[in-house]
């Protein structure tokens, strides 16, 4: 084999490389971790460390690295038809195929898939189609987006302005007009601005939470809202699991002023939540579902939105809808993701997680919650997020400027683990593939950065 000179390409990307969402004062000075190969459940950095891949590479790869039938896949198509595009009347085999595929694993109300490439790309989509179905409706004031703050939908300029992070606010004079921000549906974060919220239960926080909405859109006017647009669970925002209330509230007040409902299953698709969508798991009936990530298991890029019968019989009532991406419905990467949901399918994954994965760490997960550090330790599906806090006795929290989420993050890695750290959160979303053994080794290495960390 031949050896890897860390350094030196540690040197080259920082001389060269400008990676998202990295501090690249702390990059030069620290150099970048290269990781080189994964297998399994593993991957491997350019020091030979094996470490637990607790974060699926980044909420993607579902069904864990070194599938065979995904690579066979990509080769066979690559060297049967590489690339052409679905414009002006033309279409490929494995776009058609796993379209038809899609429509048959959704939920009924969706028979159609518009490709991207991309999470962000496909929530651009969405906000351009939820406009042009009011258009189309003659209720063309109807503009306004609904999001909530801390929800992530990506990185474009509509992603972003969707997306709720004040960080990405900041940065680009975002967001764009006829988009707006509730609270999200955390009620840790919630009472330190509305203490009266204290003494309510989860269920009745939910309703609560929900209400917000209901607020918004009479503020705003009710024939101007569009669409509401939420993750059924918060990931980038730090794996915020909603009351079980929350969204049947969420779809009775939509239903009630008739706004379409968009679910950004970008993370929560593909058996994450121990069903095929997110949506499912929380009971809602929505117009569109964004999807990417786990549709290929990360291997390679491809995202949609599966767009419900009643959007698409009116949106394309005229033919065409003037959208779309040189890559929409990629040859290469619609096979991969055929290749990936038929080994899902095949392997009966969702039920197995279902079933048996997500209890087993649901169980070891949350034993978390004997640590001095550790406050409200939970899972849903295959996510996990826990809170660190200073004085557990006291419920007094870390600082911004105690870092401890970074802190934590480190530790795991020495400890040869991927978690991730969203400021006072750590959070994770391993590969639906994992064994009770990995998870044993998932919550062991935990444990070890936790004390690390005290
Ligand atoms: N929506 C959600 C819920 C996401 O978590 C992400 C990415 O993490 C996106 C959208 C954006 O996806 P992409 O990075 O593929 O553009």
């Amino acid at each position: 084999m031949t050896q890897i000179n860390t350094a030196a390409l540690q040197k080259l990307d920082s001389a060269h490389y400008l990676h998202p969402f990295t501090d690249h004062t702390d990059l030069a000075k620290k150099g970048a971790r290269i990781i080189t190969k994964a297998q399994g459940v593993h991957i491997w950095d350019s020091n030979d460390n094996q470490i637990l891949d607790g974060m699926s590479g980044l909420w993607c790869v579902n069904m864990g690295y070194g599938q065979q039938s995904l690579v066979d896949a990509a080769t066979k198509q690559m060297q049967t038809l590489p690339f052409y595009n679905s414009f002006f009347n033309t279409s490929v085999e494995p776009a058609i195929e796993l379209a038809t595929l899609l429509s048959e694993i959704t939920p009924p109300q969706f028979n159609h898939v518009f490709y991207s490439s991309s999470g962000s790309e496909s929530n651009d989509t969405i906000l351009r189609m939820v406009r042009r179905y009011w258009d189309m409706q003659g209720e063309k004031q109807r503009k306004t987006i609904i999001s909530r703050k801390n929800a992530y939908h990506g990185s474009t300029v509509a992603g972003a302005s969707l997306g709720g992070m004040t960080g990405m606010h900041e940065q680009g004079d975002l967001p764009i007009p006829g988009i707006v921000h509730i609270e999200q549906p955390y009620l840790r974060e919630a009472v330190k601005d509305k203490p009266e919220l204290k003494d309510l239960s989860e269920d009745e926080f939910g309703i609560v939470a929900a209400g917000w909405l209901e607020e918004k859109i009479l503020e705003i006017g009710k024939d101007k809202v569009a669409a509401f647009i939420g993750e059924p669970v918060q990931g980038a925002g730090g794996v915020i699991i909603p009351p079980k209330t929350y969204w049947p509230e969420i779809q009775r007040i939509c239903d009630k002023y008739g706004i379409l409902l968009i679910s950004d299953e970008v993370i929560c698709g593909f058996g994450r939540l121990g069903t095929w969508f997110g949506c499912e798991t929380m009971g809602t009936k929505p117009d569109f579902m964004t999807f990417a990530k786990g549709v290929t298991s990360g291997y390679i890029p491809l995202g949609g939105a599966m767009v419900s019968q009643r959007v698409v019989d009116v949106i394309y009532k005229d033919g065409d809808f003037n959208h779309g991406y040189t890559y929409s419905g990629h040859p290469v990467a619609c096979a991969v993701a055929l290749a990936n949901i038929k080994l899902m399918q095949k392997l009966d994954i969702v039920n197995t997680v279902k079933n048996d994965t997500a209890p087993y760490l649901k169980k070891m997960f949350e034993a978390l919650n004997d640590h001095p550090l550790v406050a409200d330790a939970q899972t849903l599906g295959m996510v996990g997020g826990l809170v660190l806090v200073k004085d557990k006795d006291k419920n007094i929290g870390f600082d911004d400027d105690d870092n401890v989420g970074m802190i934590c993050r480190g530790h795991c890695f020495d400890n040869g683990l991927v978690m991730r750290a969203v400021g006072d959160r750590m959070i994770i979303a391993p590969p639906l593939t994992m064994a009770h053994d990995n998870i044993d080794e998932l919550l062991s290495k935990a444990r070890k950065a936790l004390d690390a960390t005290l």
